[in-house]
């Protein structure tokens, strides 16, 4: 019987966007994420296409599963491309998972909710010669990573995670077993030079900075967030922070809010309004819109990172210790073209086991 592991990433190998990476363990074939990138504007799907150049596949319907990390959109949004593919493919993710994408997808949620199946962290599922489990992953609520139990050896998906705990959601809680293959998303695996200080990262702490000093000069502030789900945490760190600040939030936001409310996660506070109702006096606006052309508000980009940087991913990697990392959702450093990475400094660790691959787009290889 074959017993060969392959991986092939699909989109999101050394970029953020389209994360979609093909797994082939013996007669299994999975995909873990489904998502969809941009650049200038321009919208990206992974590229399904390319798995049918590969001896591994004829059809798309020989993938059997899809297990999808988290709601980001960069990890779940080419979803409804892929089952027009494979309607039959079954899909995993967690109930909270579930929830944002319904809101996040709207009227395409529809056409991919019959493929969908609820899991719960530490919940395990039998395949034909897998076993498989969901890990909570820190980074956002509902995320999860993915843990394979093929012939013996543990694969570990990680998704987007953190080591810490964010404002609506702990950290990541790692398996208790030995790790032989980490699929890691390493946002920060190639910038030495970024670094989070404690809990909070330090753009969050700018925007907060910023939102402070402009309502007290009676100055309103428009706050666009890149990610639906992100601006529902900047609510909570405004509330908890900046208790005073009336914030006027717009529908998609909204939703996402009435979502968590749903499932007892508590966002809301009597400062905190639709963005239907007229603002009066210094508030904030969050919004997933551009901000109006000429306006007197303070314009604040609202993006932060909800991930570790680059030590505490060189630590996370030194402690599973795997024998093979595949590191993925890895951009280059773009401001520093610094030449450090993960595989350097645990390269000159003698403790380190690990060897370490930096996967293309469509190139695959076995584990
Ligand atoms: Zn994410
Ligand atoms: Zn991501």
């Amino acid at each position: 019987m074959d017993g060969r592991m392959i991986f092939m990433a699909l989109g999101g190998a050394q970029e953020v966007g389209a994360s979609c990476y093909f797994l082939k363990l013996g007669e299994n074939n999975l995909l873990l994420d489904c998502g969809c990138g941009s650049t200038r504007g321009i919208r990206f799907a992974p590229q399904f296409s390319a798995l049918l150049d590969t001896p591994y596949l004829q059809d798309f319907h020989q993938v059997s599963h899809v297990f999808l990390s988290h709601a980001h959109l960069d990890h779940s949004a080419a979803l409804p491309d892929f089952l027009e593919l494979n309607e039959r493919a079954a899909v995993y993710m967690t109930d909270l998972t579930r929830e944002i994408l319904s809101a996040q997808l709207e009227d395409r949620f529809a056409t991919i909710e019959r493929n969908i199946s609820s899991v719960a962290f530490l919940q395990k599922i039998p395949l034909p010669r897998l076993s498989i489990s969901f890990h909570q992953a820190g980074h956002i609520p509902g995320a999860m990573m993915t843990l394979i139990n093929f012939r013996g050896k543990n694969i570990l998906y990680t998704g987007d995670y953190s080591t810490f705990p964010t404002q609506l959601v702990g950290s990541a809680l790692l398996p208790n077993v030995k790790i032989d293959i980490l699929i890691l998303c390493g946002l920060h695996a190639r910038h030495p030079n970024y670094r989070r200080f404690g809990d909070t990262d330090s753009a969050l702490k700018k925007i907060l900075r910023k939102i402070y000093y402009a309502l007290r000069r009676g100055k309103s502030v428009y706050c666009r967030v890149t990610q639906i789900s992100k601006g529902v945490e900047l609510i909570t760190l405004i509330n908890k922070f900046l208790p005073q600040a009336e914030i006027f939030i717009d529908e998609r936001v909204m939703k996402i809010v009435h979502r968590f409310e749903n499932l007892h996660i508590r966002i809301m506070s009597a400062q905190n309004h639709p963005l239907s109702v007229l603002p009066r006096g210094p508030h904030v606006i969050l919004s997933t819109m551009p901000p109006p052309l000429h306006s007197s508000m303070e314009i604040l980009n609202g993006d932060f990172s909800l991930h570790d940087d680059f030590i505490t991913t060189v630590e996370f990697v030194r402690r599973l210790n795997p024998t093979v990392c595949v590191v993925v959702h890895s951009p280059p450093d773009k401001l520093f073209h610094a030449r450090t990475t993960l595989e350097q400094v645990l390269i000159n660790d003698p403790d380190s086991r690990t060897s370490f691959i930096f996967p293309q787009t469509g190139e695959p290889f076995e584990l």
